[in-house]
């Protein structure tokens, strides 16, 4: 086992990090940009370094700053939480080139998924169904035209390189696919450097549902069940749920087996997320995510795993030690993003934190870095805290979330929790029979 982890991220999820090392006796070095110098993850690590000024791409993204603080430190692997650098396989190469491990998957697995063309070339030999869409990258405009007529309308063009719901445009007729082809790739262009797009068929009301996935170095595969991430803005998720009110444990069951089969033939390891659109009982897969997800506590809370530490030993080489049966789901999980934003337009919010109280009590997990006099840096994601419930069952999560939420204090800046509120307790959340366009028409009644 590792002695000594840098943890190259911030906010919640490196104090989550730092806090399974933890708890497995594993020293912590901190790296940290000059606005972060008081963060909780700086404070509470064994050794800090700060790694250059606030914006991202001197700091965070700084690879030569992360791998000097690395090598001053003796750290013997470094694990990249999410968004940064966790998905750059020229990251995860060059820590690999330096002797260090990379918590995560192999450069090649992070490289394949992270286009996501070749992602769903890749998944579609291996036997996974996908959406319906051109087959590889759309040449031009005419070839746009031609497979959405041979697809059929409403269609969705998206960029390759994407992520975080940008560069991607929906033409619903024939009349809008010129300017959802130059949106698109417009936008993928300033976003990502690379104006590379293809199409899929635009499905009206599926939900997200991903599964969790974890592979050892020794070719064993096993999920973690799914999560509901259907309550999203601008395709960006705000709530989650571990089950899906909508899936039969022989439906997991059934998506869990032709995942892992996938995995366990490339040869994937450490942890992963395959990410579907579901609908009419069909799943097509439309991405993969090659590294730990916000919203795993939802499915640490349902398994009784502690997916960090579990990350931690597979990249130390060690074997899962278990099997797929001895995995169990019980009860529910929800998770709440709480952002520092306006609850209605959701623009950031940045600013001192005057009051921070979090809720407490039975079922109840609060992952944040905030605390009372913090500052929300205006430079990053304006996520400051995941507010996760567990119970026995739905309901009783439902109604767990909505106990926290009244309890929670943050003062000062503007936050989405009112906003979480109205969806616990709004009856049509607690039926569950929600697709990914539920919480915009939710907003928009008022
Ligand atoms: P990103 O990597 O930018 O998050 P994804 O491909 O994961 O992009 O899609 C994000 C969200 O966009 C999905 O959860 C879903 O809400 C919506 N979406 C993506 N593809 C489709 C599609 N073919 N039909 C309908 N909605 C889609």
């Amino acid at each position: 086992m590792f002695s000594k982890i840098l943890i190259a991220n911030r906010g919640e999820i490196a104090l989550r990090v730092l806090r399974a090392c933890r708890e497995m006796g594993i020293r912590t070095v901190a790296v940290h940009s000059t606005a972060d110098a008081d963060a909780m993850h700086v404070r509470l690590a064994d050794e800090a370094v700060c790694i250059g000024p606030p914006a991202a791409r001197d700091s965070y993204l700084n690879v030569a700053a992360i791998l000097a603080a690395a090598t001053i430190t003796g750290a013997e692997a470094i694990h990249p939480g999410y968004g940064f650098l966790s998905e750059n396989a020229d990251f995860a190469e060059t820590v690999e080139a330096h002797g260090l491990a990379f918590i995560g998957p192999t450069a090649e697995h992070i490289r394949t998924m992270g286009d996501k063309i070749s992602a769903k070339t890749t998944m579609q030999a291996l036997g996974v169904p996908l959406v319906p869409g051109s087959d590889g990258e759309l040449k031009s405009l005419d070839e746009a035209r031609k497979v959405a007529e041979e697809i059929g309308y409403p269609v969705l063009i998206k960029a390759a390189a994407g992520g975080g719901g940008r560069g991607m445009k929906v033409a619903r007729t024939a009349a809008d696919i010129e300017e959802a082809w130059s949106v698109a790739r417009t936008e993928s262009l300033a976003a990502f450097g690379n104006d590379a797009v293809y199409l899929e068929k635009y499905l009206d009301r599926p939900r997200h549902i991903e599964l969790q996935i974890l592979a050892d170095a020794h070719g064993k595969v096993v999920h973690f069940g799914e999560r509901d991430c259907s309550l999203q803005r601008r395709h960006q998720k705000l709530v989650e749920e571990a089950g899906s009110p909508a899936l039969s444990a022989e439906a997991r069951d059934e998506i869990g087996a032709i995942a892992t089969d996938a995995l366990t033939k490339l040869g994937y390891r450490n942890a992963g997320t395959l990410e579907f659109l579901y609908q009419d009982g069909q799943f097509c897969f439309i991405e993969m995510n090659t590294r730990l997800q916000v919203e795993h506590p939802v499915t640490e809370l349902l398994c009784g795993v502690d997916l960090v530490r579990e990350q931690i030993r597979v990249a130390a080489g060690e074997p899962l030690g278990y099997e797929q049966k001895d995995i169990t789901f019980s009860g529910h999980a929800i998770e709440c993003r709480i952002n520092a934003e306006d609850p209605e337009t959701f623009i950031p919010s940045p600013g001192t934190i005057t009051v921070f109280h979090p809720p407490g009590g039975p079922g109840v997990r609060m992952d944040s870095a905030i605390y009372t006099g913090y500052r929300v840096p205006p430079f990053y994601d304006s996520m400051v805290a995941k507010l996760i419930v567990h119970a026995p069952t739905r309901d009783m999560a439902i109604d767990r979330m909505r106990r926290a939420l009244d309890e929670i204090v943050v003062e000062g800046v503007k936050t989405v929790i009112p906003l979480h509120q109205r969806i616990m307790n709004d009856p049509g959340f607690r039926k569950g029979d929600y697709t990914i366009h539920w919480l915009e028409q939710f907003m928009s009644r008022g």
